[in-house]
């Protein structure tokens, strides 16, 4: 029953084109896209976009600090993303006194812009298809811890190899769940500074009730850029560092986009799962979303509070809301989306097609026959293990931070330290502790062990639930943040004046160090062996599952690889959609929606004076639509995920007209389920954000920076 993996190449070739779903890798767009791309619209050709030897588009797209895109768009390192990107970063600025949030930064010079510890950007400067390498006499039926270690010890060996001697570093990534893989030369860059970012009022407009909702009307964008060595090489933060100069810079192109245009987006959209089967779609749609909602239910209910009612923690608690919120309202999206364009039943329709596409043919039979059902039960054993493993993510990393922050110290328990190790392990505790308590407030974290322990207890079985956690009641909470050192900045500081004697006791018995320390060990042991084992079983049925879709119904879908964090390419068209019975979404939004909006009353729709009279007098530049009118945001089928936060939108020239930040209510599903008809991305039309910058804070000395495309 051997069975050489070449197959997947040869399903691929033979993909039917036209597609706007799918999110494809810059290498292969010449081979599978290109085509199709020029049938849609596009005016340049694959090697524009990406080129191994020569500058292209590929070469001004970065990944932004981890977790977003960002796109160069000046000759001297300039960087566009979103301001929700860069929100952290932007809030580690600000003060009570001096709050960039509230009212927006632009820096006047060079000098001005402000350095971002721990911030990074990196760059893909090429790509290689290596799967013939890393699987090379791998079979289907290749025992699986043999199959690991050998594709580990592969791509370690090229990784170790190249590393001496090449420019760049290396990534190797699995595409198609590990069915094959490419190679990524990268450069990372460290010195990133802040250059502009507008007042939260315009680029966050609309707050929690707008996300992830069209139509839309904020200018979702912050400006950095990228500072290297004198030689322009990446280099850590340094005075002497000069503005970068790069091996690409995209133009800004202010003539606009209309319906039908040819729309594409390049980024690095972070994880999509278009091939989970019917039984675990179900699990997510009705037990493991709904409990993640559950818990963050409880943390927004008290964060959101204490944030309208005091100034100091709503700066404090900015950063932590955003990140808390912007998942909680994409899984409720999530959850009501797959409900009603039945994913459920969707994917069952797909396995009942499997399974008579097998029926047909006994050798496939005899190798995917029962391949499901292997996948169903082990899926079935391991819900209650993901479960545990959710709630431990949303109680211990998005919970009470009292619990983390107590397991900072304990390294300072370890014996084996000389007194010289433990004295420097103490000054870095130190040292991160200004930080943590610039943003923390303990009545709120308090609060938040109050309302999310019970929660946190009943959304899983009994055995998963640490003991300690079991007895944790209102009281013993109350007493806990009484009691503990780690609740304040003076009970710490009081800690790090003891003895080494009398610290280690100290925290051995501190409550909250019991608590957390007594939360991970019962993890460990209760959960983690369990779920380690059964999460690679699952991955190796899902990369089985993956290869035999694509080899027994080769025509039965565009089988693009699920995103995982490497840059990809998609494209589709500028266009409106209509969600619904009676409803029809146009395509664009202007100022007018803006200021329609406009509610003194409400924190999300308050609105800069200068903004309004900027409306008001129709002082716009040069930036408007044809029409006279401001444009703010726009739609389009292009298939993105999180990650591609930040993405550049490009017309047919690969200009940039427009940054990718969102998707549509219905479009929440869509890296589950992605439906043409419905699934659209949002962007800010680049017009806006030249408006913002120019009009509104008179940094036209960024503008001038920029190649700019006119009529
Ligand atoms: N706004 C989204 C996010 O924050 C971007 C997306 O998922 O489309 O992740």
């Amino acid at each position: 029953m051997k069975k050489g993996l070449f197959l997947l190449a040869i399903v691929i070739v033979s993909l039917s084109t036209h597609s706007k779903e799918g999110m494809w890798i810059p290498l292969l767009i010449k081979q599978y896209n290109e085509a199709d791309m020029i049938n849609l619209g596009m005016k340049i050709s694959a090697e524009d976009l990406y080129h191994a030897n020569k500058p292209s588009i590929n070469d001004a797209i970065c990944l932004f600090n981890g977790g977003c895109t960002a796109e160069v768009i000046s000759d001297q390192g300039l960087i566009l993303t979103n301001h929700h990107c860069g929100y952290g970063m932007i809030q580690s600025h600000s003060t009570m006194e001096n709050d960039l949030l509230e009212h927006g930064f632009w820096a006047e010079s060079f000098e001005k812009e402000l350095p971002n510890k721990s911030a990074s950007v990196t760059f893909i400067r090429r790509i290689e298809d290596i799967s013939d390498i890393v699987l090379k006499d791998i079979e289907l039926d290749t025992p699986e811890q043999e199959r690991v270690e050998r594709v580990q010890f592969r791509i370690d060996s090229i990784r170790d190899t190249l590393m001496k001697s090449q420019e760049f570093d290396i990534d190797i990534k699995p595409f198609y769940h590990g069915n094959q893989y490419f190679m990524y030369f990268t450069e990372k860059f460290e010195d990133i500074r802040l250059v502009g970012a507008p007042p939260s009022s315009i680029g966050k407009y609309g707050f929690d009730t707008d996300n992830w909702v069209w139509p839309r009307h904020n200018a979702d964008f912050s400006l950095f850029r990228i500072y290297a060595s004198s030689d322009n090489e990446p280099a850590p933060f340094d005075t002497a560092n000069r503005p970068y100069r790069p091996v690409h810079h995209l133009k800004v192109d202010l003539r606009g986009v209309k319906e039908g245009d040819f729309s594409m987006v390049y980024g690095f959209p972070y994880r999509t799962d278009e091939y989970l089967p019917s039984f675990a779609v179900d699990y997510l749609v009705e037990k493991s979303n709904p409990a993640r909602i559950s818990m963050r239910d409880k943390s927004l209910s008290v964060i959101n509070k204490a944030m309208r009612e005091n100034k100091m923690i709503n700066l404090q608690y900015a950063s932590k809301q955003s990140r808390i919120s912007n998942a909680w309202k994409k899984w409720k999206g999530q959850v009501w989306g797959l409900k009603r364009t039945d994913a459920v039943d969707k994917k069952l329709e797909w396995e009942e097609n499997f399974a008579r596409s097998l029926a047909e043919d006994p050798e496939k039979q005899e190798l995917y026959g029962s391949l499901l059902e292997d996948y169903r039960k082990t899926y079935d054993e391991y819900k209650p293990y993901e479960m545990a493993r959710g709630m431990l993510i949303e109680y211990y990393y998005y919970g009470p931070e009292i619990l983390r922050f107590a397991q900072r110290f304990k390294p300072l328990l370890n014996e084996e330290l000389s007194n010289e190790e433990w004295a420097s392990q103490k000054d870095k505790i130190a040292r991160g502790m200004v930080k943590y308590f610039k943003d923390y407030n303990a009545g709120v974290d308090a609060q938040l062990m109050q309302v999310m322990t019970p929660q946190y207890i009943k959304n899983q079985d009994d055995v998963m639930v640490s003991s300690t956690v079991k007895e944790l009641y209102e009281d013993e909470i109350h007493d806990l943040f009484k009691n503990s050192l780690f609740a304040s900045q003076a009970g710490v500081d009081k800690l790090l004046a003891m003895s080494r004697k009398k610290a280690i006791k100290k925290i051995g018995n501190d409550p909250a160090f019991l608590v957390s320390d007594d939360i991970l060990k019962n993890y460990k042991n209760q959960v983690q062996p369990r779920y380690n084992d059964l999460n690679g079983s699952i991955d190796s049925l899902r990369r089985t599952y993956m290869h035999a879709l694509m080899e027994v119904m080769p025509d039965a879908k565009h089988y693009y690889p699920d995103a995982n964090f490497s840059i990809r390419v998609t494209y589709g068209k500028v266009e409106g959609y209509n969600p619904g019975d009676a409803v029809e979404y146009g395509y664009y939004t202007t100022l007018e929606g803006v200021i329609q909006k406009m509610d003194s009353t409400s924190y999300e729709y308050k609105l800069p004076k200068k903004l309004v009279e900027l409306y008001q007098s129709r002082d716009y530049g040069d930036y408007t639509r044809k029409d006279g009118s401001m444009p703010v945001c726009y739609i389009g089928s292009n298939h993105t995920s999180g990650g591609n936060s930040g993405s550049p939108a490009l017309n047919a020239e690969g200009n940039l007209v427009g940054l990718n930040f969102d998707r549509t209510w219905e479009t929440t599903m869509s890296d589950i389920n992605y439906d043409r008809g419905i699934c659209r991305n949002i962007m800010v039309d680049v017009r806006y954000i030249l408006f913002i910058i120019d009009k509104y804070a008179g940094a036209d000395h960024l503008i001038e920076e920029m190649e700019i495309v006119k009529n």
